[in-house]
């Protein structure tokens, strides 16, 4: 073992000015360690009444939060930045006994969310406004942003703990007071962020933390004192927050899900591109946004790279995720399991090769775990349900095109567009790719190209509804809004009323 396993078993419980709470009697959900399949803690589903309690706490502490200067802000950050360095392997830990992913892409994980933290202490610097002076004789115009008030995170199972950094650091950072509501298959690693907050110095109130499903978010989106809402989740669950948060008058910027395709041509190092697939395809077993799912093999490359690819995903190593040699854990539930390997038997019936087969992998000493093997699918052809919906699982499907314009089409005829690769040597094929091609997010041989925390991270078409991206700029625009103030003092004041629209004088 690399680091000693996350073996909590008391209740997960909601996270409510400053304290931690569930009302005796509500109810509960298993919580299970994909790997073995057993439970192994309750969660608590927040009743009507906790999420009010959360609402009014975070609305109690608005006033104060949101007039605490800048820079004390982010020195509550920097404090919390320190401490989320130094229990990094806690909360990976946390991570694969609730997830599966593999430890090393846990850390991963965290470390990219303590990424965002990072660029959220430069809040002083990124709230500056602009200003203008002499607008007119005596008068001066600037513009600040100003928080919008309680704004709410609700994220999914993937990345318990990168997916709500990308939210709660830059809110509060811009003086909001912040609820988050995590998924509830994997939530131990929000309440010990929370006490981090704590530890750190926030205020109570700043941030908190709602457990549940639906309900929970019907009752967030729903609050009339909810001013904002971000989300993270599936495409049709996605779409219905924007819908509902746009019906409340919130503002809301809701991402969705992804089939992303990695176009190689025929110039590409192929060494390259099997490492680049293997590990983009098939790590943490395929349940990432940013997965590839799709190989679009250009001209000839698809008789030179398949049987490459097939050696690779056989030999993957599918362990417990705290093995220290694990390539890829389980994956997150049971019905994601019979999900997935529901999948690969529609793939055959569709007419798709099978060329690696990952179901009904058993895991020695593991047995109950959610293990599927990686899958590799050849000759899969535009019209195919696995081609045109999201599996999320290790299922790799090729798909054999004879030009690079048709690659494009492809790609760019898929209702999602999260991200996209291309694999290639020629720079004017990179170039004509990364302006032609219709998706929020593209890497020039880089297979995942998730940007870093000051660009700020976001789909195209149905994979994100709402105008602006998660973190950098784009995050902090999305948690302020803008005030322009123009101002004339006594001493410059002209006299007489003004009928007409006024000018520079
Ligand atoms: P999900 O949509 O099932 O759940 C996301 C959140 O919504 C959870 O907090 C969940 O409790 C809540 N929820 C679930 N059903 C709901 C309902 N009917 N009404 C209201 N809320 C509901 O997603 P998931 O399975 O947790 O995560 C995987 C999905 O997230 C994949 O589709 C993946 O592509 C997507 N994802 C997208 C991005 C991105 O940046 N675009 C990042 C990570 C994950």
């Amino acid at each position: 073992m690399t680091t000693a396993p996350f073996t909590a078993k008391d209740d997960v419980r909601h996270y409510i000015h400053g304290k931690q709470t569930a009302a005796a009697g509500s109810k509960r959900q298993p919580v299970y360690n994909p790997a073995t399949g057993a439970v192994s803690r309750q969660v608590a589903l927040a009743t009507a009444a906790e999420v009010q309690a959360a609402v009014e706490s975070a609305n109690r502490a608005f006033p104060a939060w949101a007039d605490t200067p800048p820079i004390r802000r982010a020195r509550v950050l920097n404090k919390f930045l320190q401490l989320m360095n130094e229990h990094t392997d806690t909360l990976a830990a946390m991570i694969t006994a609730e997830h599966g992913k593999v430890f090393s892409d846990a850390r991963g994980e965290v470390s990219r969310g303590i990424d965002i933290i990072e660029f959220a202490c430069g809040i002083p610097h990124l709230l500056k406004g602009d200003h203008t002076d002499q607008v007119s004789t005596g008068i001066d115009n600037w513009t600040m942003r100003q928080p919008l008030g309680v704004v709410a995170g609700i994220t999914p199972f993937n990345f318990p703990v990168m997916v709500p950094c990308w939210m709660f650091p830059v809110a509060i950072a811009a003086g909001n007071t912040f609820i988050l509501k995590p998924s509830e298959r994997d939530p131990s690693a929000s309440i010990f962020m929370a006490e981090l907050l704590r530890q750190a110095g926030l205020p109570e109130g700043v941030f908190n933390v709602i457990q549940g499903g639906k309900d929970a978010v019907d009752a967030l989106i729903q609050h009339p004192d909810v001013a904002a809402v971000s989300f993270v989740g599936s495409t049709p669950i996605a779409h219905y927050v924007h819908q509902q948060c746009s019906l409340h008058g919130k503002r809301v910027q809701a991402l969705g899900g992804a089939k992303n395709h990695m176009v190689v041509m025929p110039d590409a190092d192929l060494n390259q591109v099997v490492d680049a697939l293997i590990g983009a395809g098939y790590g943490s077993a395929g349940e990432r946004c940013m997965a590839i799912s799709v190989a679009v093999l250009v001209g000839d490359v698809g008789d030179k790279i398949v049987p490459l690819l097939a050696k690779r995903a056989k030999a993957l190593r599918v362990k417990n995720g705290m093995e220290p040699d694990a390539e890829m854990g389980p994956v997150i539930t049971r019905e994601a399991l019979e999900r997935i390997e529901g999948y690969i038997d529609l793939g055959i019936k569709e007419g798709a090769t099978l060329v690696v087969d990952g179901r009904n992998l058993k895991v020695v000493g593991h047995e109950n775990g959610y293990f599927t093997g990686g899958t590799l699918f050849d000759n899969v052809t535009r019209t195919m349900r696995i081609y045109k919906e999201e599996i999320f699982g290790p299922v790799l499907s090729c798909i054999r095109v004879k030009d690079f314009a048709e690659a494009i089409q492809l790609v760019n005829d898929h209702e999602f567009g999260n991200g996209v690769s291309c694999y290639t040597r020629d720079g004017n094929v990179a170039r004509e790719f990364g302006r032609r091609i219709k998706v929020g997010m593209v890497g020039i041989n880089v297979p995942i190209p998730v940007p870093m925390a000051w660009h700020g991270f976001g789909g195209w078409k149905r994979s994100l509804f709402g105008d602006t991206h998660a973190y950098g700029t784009e995050g902090v625009r999305f948690y302020t809004r803008q005030k322009s103030i123009m101002q004339r003092w006594p001493e410059s004041t002209e006299n007489g009323a003004e009928f007409a629209m006024p000018t520079a004088r």
